[in-house]
């Protein structure tokens, strides 16, 4: 039983007795702006409702899944009629089927897919299944993505470890640490060079086609085709992290919004419809590799569970109405418009980037260009994010507790309630 009674204060006394930090996972904790993190009691549409009932346009959005906002009517029901039909039973399901043909039917790389229960699984399966594939060890990553927290990815991996200015990762081998190079984003020069002196030994290079962990950074011209042309050439696989971009940027995902076609694609987030879920897929002859039909042992008891499933169909069914993204992105770029309308009035010379319903604010003083990659986004000034960060608080906006994150808007973020968004930015910056 909750016990409404205990202050937020008590309570989080208690939470950091119990849980490391107080928190499930770390990029929740309030440490970089201080003070104490906002207790969340319900979602509904665009808000978020605290313990004490204050109403906050969240665009936190659980960091990517909540596309339609918080607690739809039509994934809930799903989910509630789901349920009471019971929710995993160690065994092969319709839903599995339904969902895995949804998948493939808007993202034609994904010929076959397994599910798993988060991003971070679906990555380290994806390496996992490179590596057997290949019979190579090495991977390429790019500084400043995440690729969720398997050992292998955990190297310059963007915004929550850099929230924290944790250099590396306490309990990563140093070998298995070894086996991942990292390579700036958007440097072909620099990716050619490896690819020159290792690509014989590499079994995959893992990106984000769009980089949405450390802030957002879009691919230059010609980045992921150079990826494309390089893994082809020296026989590495291609895997594309859709974890966030999957479904947020359209039905195809940022590979159709690029027209690069990688040999394995990861996801998570949205087509969980806000329940815990990740999936991997990709070319027909390396998904065979995995068992029971191959030598590459993947499982998962709760994988492929009916809740997950159902939420996921029903969300994937929505996001097909027509004109779901055009109209989102319109309502996205309108606001971030206003925002960089308001940050001008009051002086404030930060870059605005937003692609689909994707938003970051990066707040460098004097900033003439988007930023390009890691070490340009750490340029930002993360003193005058706090006083920021703090004030949306207070006027009812809640952005996640780091310059180094998005913001994602949803379908419930209806323009009137992105304009008293833009009202709150307002307050927030005259402080
Ligand atoms: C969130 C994320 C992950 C990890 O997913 P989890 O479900 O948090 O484990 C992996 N890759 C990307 C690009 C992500 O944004």
């Amino acid at each position: 039983m909750q016990n409404t009674s205990m202050s937020d204060r008590d309570l989080f006394l208690q939470a950091q007795n119990l849980l490391p930090g107080g928190v499930n996972s770390p990029v929740r904790a309030y440490g970089s702006v201080g003070g104490d993190p906002v207790f969340i009691q319900s979602g509904h549409g665009a808000y978020v409702l605290d313990r004490q009932g204050r109403r906050y346009i969240d665009f936190v959005c659980s960091y990517g899944p909540h596309i339609l906002g918080h607690s739809p009517e039509n994934i809930t029901r799903v989910i509630a009629e789901t349920a009471a039909q019971g929710t995993c039973f160690g065994a092969a399901t319709e839903l599995e089927v339904r969902m895995a043909e949804k998948v493939s039917s808007h993202v034609p790389s994904v010929e076959m897919m397994r599910f798993v229960n988060s991003g971070t699984e679906a990555t380290m399966s994806a390496l996992r299944v490179a590596r057997g594939f290949t019979g190579r060890t090495l991977m390429v990553k790019f500084a400043g993505c995440y690729h969720g927290h398997g050992d292998a990815f955990l190297s310059e991996a963007g915004s929550g470890v850099a929230t924290l200015g944790i250099p590396g990762c306490a309990g990563v081998p140093e070998g298995v640490a070894r086996d991942t190079i990292t390579v700036p984003y958007n440097n072909i020069e620099a990716f050619t060079d490896v690819m020159r002196v290792h690509g014989a030994n590499i079994a995959a290079v893992f990106v984000e086609p769009i980089a949405c962990n450390m802030g957002m950074v879009l691919p230059a011209d010609g980045f992921l085709q150079t990826l494309r042309k390089l893994c082809d050439q020296h026989g590495a696989l291609l895997v594309f992290d859709e974890v966030i971009t999957g479904f947020r940027v359209g039905l195809g995902g940022a590979q159709a919004m690029f027209d690069v076609r990688p040999d394995l694609t990861t996801f998570g987030k949205i087509i969980g419809g806000g329940l815990p879920v990740g999936a991997y897929g990709g070319r027909r002859d390396i998904m065979n590799m995995i068992a029971p039909i191959g030598p590459v042992y993947q499982a998962g008891t709760l994988s492929g569970n009916s809740l997950a499933m159902a939420a996921g169909l029903a969300m994937l069914e929505t996001l097909e109405t027509p004109d779901f993204y055009p109209t989102l992105e319109a309502r996205t770029a309108r606001f971030c418009n206003k925002l960089r309308a308001v940050l001008a009035q009051h002086g404030r010379t930060w870059w605005i980037s937003q692609c689909a319903s994707i938003f970051h604010l990066w707040p460098k003083n004097n900033a003439t260009h988007a930023p390009a990659n890691y070490t340009e986004i750490k340029q930002a000034d993360a003193h005058a994010f706090t006083p920021l960060f703090l004030g949306l608080l207070k006027h009812g906006v809640m952005i996640a507790p780091s310059a180094f994150e998005v913001g994602f808007v949803s379908n419930a973020h209806i323009d009137a309630i992105l304009d008293e968004a833009i009202q709150a930015f307002a307050k927030a910056l005259e402080t």
